[in-house]
Parts: C-alpha cells; structure tokens; sequence
C-alpha cells in the first residue's frame, strides 16, 4: 500500500518503501489541497483542462514545496501513450516549467543525478515508480493500456540497466493509483491487443461477456516486471482505484475527459 500524507491542507501518497530508503523525495499527487476550481478543482497539475497555467504552476509549487522539492527544477515528460524513455541530465532542469522544453513523444523519465526531479502525469494510467537502491538511479514511467502493451515497464529496466547497469533484483517499485480491473472494462480490440502482446493474458483478463472483458493493469506491470527479476517483495502496490476515489483522485473515465490531473514526482536526493 502507499501511505497518504496530509500536510496542512494538502493531501499526497508516498511509498513506505522508497521513503525507508532515504534516497528519494517523491510523492503521487492527489487532487486535495490546490487553487483550481471547476473541473481541475483542486490540486490540479496539468494544463490540458486548465485555463490558466499560473493555477498549476503554483498546485505544483504547494505540492513540491511540502515535500522537500524546487518545483523550478522539475523536468517535464510529454507524454502520448507509447514506450519513449529519456535519459534526463542537468542541460534538462527545469524543461516545461521555467525554460522551454526539447522533450517531446515521452512516456518515461530517468536520471541517475541528485537534484532533478521527474515529473509525469495521471488521470487513470498506471504511474510506475523505479529505485535502484544500489547504483542510485530513479525513474517514472507512464503505463496506461496502451503503455502497458508496449511493456513500457519492462523497457524501463531494460535501459536502466543500459544506462546505469541496474540490477532489478536492487530495484524497488512502486505501483500507484489508477483504473482497477473492476472499473476497467473494454471491448474486443483492447484485449485483442493484450492477448497479442502477452502469453499470460489469462492471468489478469477476465471475459465477462458480451464481448467484454475486466483488464487488470496492476498485475499485468506486476507480473511484467516480476518477469524482468524484480522480486515481488521489492513491489508496492497502492491498491487504489482513481474512479472509485473522486474525493481524493481526477479519473479522465469517470469524468469523461472534462478534469484535471495528478502527477508522480520523484528526484534523487
Ligand atoms: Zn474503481
């Protein structure tokens, strides 16, 4: 489980695990505690459905400023639901908050230097955390459906072992809040491309007739990433839904794409 922090009025979730650690500063947002109104009401961290960018500006100012964080420093991924992963280094501090920004078509962010806090974003995706705890190096990786077909998990700790020569036996990583399997149901073309991708499908889809299936996106990263070596005692799951949990989450199904969105932010202390 992740462990929600309520911090004067904010509210965030961070991962016993990582926290023990002593190597990071992170949190996964929840939508508790910021200046949006309407729809993105309240701690907002997009602009998608945003008017101003100054609202989210200082949603994340509060947020990063609770836990230990310079929000001017955080780099910004640009995501679009496929497997691109970028090496973040200093000449990236601060791209899509204070200077303009070269990272484009990216679902994961990695960086093995102090200081650069990662950033990605929610609104029903599965937000994978990664620590090497040996090579000190983090990432955080955006897996909805569409990512998790193409295993972006998976080729996360691929090029962490590339870049870094992370062993997933000293990773840990923390799976956090999204759609659950019982929110999460789709038609024939979505498992269709599960059941292409993975052998084990059978493991976390479940038929419930009428050509439509239940989708397990949790298991589906864990056994994944389980797969790749990670030990399961190394992998936290949150075990919350954002669709069931509209006080604490925005859910782009539940809402019908009119909302706001949460974030995964971790750097390297
Ligand atoms: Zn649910």
């Amino acid at each position: 489980m992740f462990k929600l922090i309520e911090k004067e009025k904010l509210k965030y979730l961070v991962i016993p695990a990582f926290e023990e650690s002593g190597m990071v500063r992170h949190c996964f947002t929840t939508r508790v505690g910021g200046v949006s109104k309407g729809v993105c009401s309240s701690l907002n961290t997009s602009v998608t459905n945003e008017n101003t960018v100054e609202n989210v500006r200082r949603n994340l100012e509060l947020v990063c400023s609770a836990v230990g964080i310079d929000y001017t420093r955080l780099v910004f991924s640009d995501q679009t639901h496929r497997d691109n992963i970028r090496i973040v280094e200093e000449a990236d501090i601060g791209k899509g908050i204070t200077i303009a920004s070269d990272i484009k078509d990216t679902d994961g962010l990695m960086t093995n230097i102090p200081g650069i806090p990662l950033i990605t974003f929610y609104g029903d995706c599965v937000p994978l955390f990664f620590l090497d705890t040996k090579n000190k190096a983090v990432a955080v990786s955006h897996s909805g459906w569409r990512g998790t077909v193409l295993k972006i998990g998976a080729k996360t700790i691929m090029k962490m072992t590339e870049a870094y020569g992370t062993r997933p036996e000293d990773c840990l990583v923390g799976i956090g809040p999204s759609i659950e399997k019982n929110c999460f149901e789709v038609g024939p073309e979505v498992a269709g491309q599960f059941k292409e991708s993975f052998d084990n499908w059978n493991e976390f889809i479940m038929p419930v007739g009428k050509g439509k299936y239940y989708i397990d996106l949790w298991k589906a990263n864990k056994l994944m990433l389980m797969g790749q070596g990670i030990p399961e005692g190394n992998i936290t799951v949150s075990g919350l839904c954002t669709m069931c949990n509209e006080d604490l989450f925005f859910s782009y199904r539940r809402d019908k794409g009119r909302t706001g969105s949460m974030s995964a932010i971790m750097e390297l202390r």
